[in-house]
């Protein structure tokens, strides 16, 4: 009954998060309705996302014309402190407190489980990998563990303490000051501020 164009559509879409067939199905009929001028803006701000990279150093997102982004390329920044966190959002609400000059990881979405992924298991590897190649004596001078104070982000903030402690000099965690069951991606800025000043 539906064009197959629109099956392909409701085909690809269906798969994002919290996006079904129905929702799909119903985008596809708002979409079309829009006209197709607003067609074209919208299939060019998905095309657009082809020229987003990841950065090989700590994983998030950028448009440099480099390899590696912004913020691993800084020099003012210290780059013997690195603070491992769960979501991009997670990154950009800690910048905007500009209370960190260190650099960063992003480890990607956390399962409830507290087991690591086999490709975030990757992303810690190559944050030892910079540690080892990159400092003179093979230690960092800290890593602070920013995950939510949720029962799951404790889980995994004690299983990658583990996994990097004899990296580092000193092992941090963020997000005492952050109520439990808080996330730093909506925690204010002062809040956020307060609990890295005071992180332990
Ligand atoms: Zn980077």
């Amino acid at each position: 009954m539906l064009p197959e164009e629109i099956k392909k559509f409701i085909e690809e879409f269906e798969k994002l998060p919290s996006i079904g067939p129905r929702q799909a199905t119903r985008l596809a009929f708002r979409l079309i309705g829009g006209g197709q001028a607003k067609l074209a803006e919208m299939a060019n701000a998905v095309s657009g996302l082809k020229k987003v990279k990841i950065c090989p150093r700590c994983f998030f997102v950028h448009s440099q014309k480099t390899d590696v982004c912004s913020i691993c390329a800084e020099s003012t920044r210290a780059n013997d402190v690195f603070m491992v966190i769960e979501k991009e959002t997670d990154l950009m609400s800690i910048e905007r407190t500009k209370k960190y000059r260190g650099k960063y990881l992003v480890l990607g979405e956390l399962t409830k489980s507290g087991v690591l992924e086999p490709w975030q298991k990757l992303r810690l590897n190559a944050l030892k990998k910079i540690i080892t190649d990159e400092m003179s004596d093979k230690m960092a001078k800290e890593i602070i563990i920013a995950l939510n104070p949720t029962t799951y982000g404790d889980l995994n903030a004690s299983l990658i303490e583990k996994e990097l402690k004899n990296y580092s000099h000193k092992m941090s965690r963020l997000g005492r000051g952050i109520p439990t069951g808080g996330e730093i991606e909506f925690a204010d800025e002062e809040t956020l501020s307060h609990s890295l000043t005071r992180r332990e």
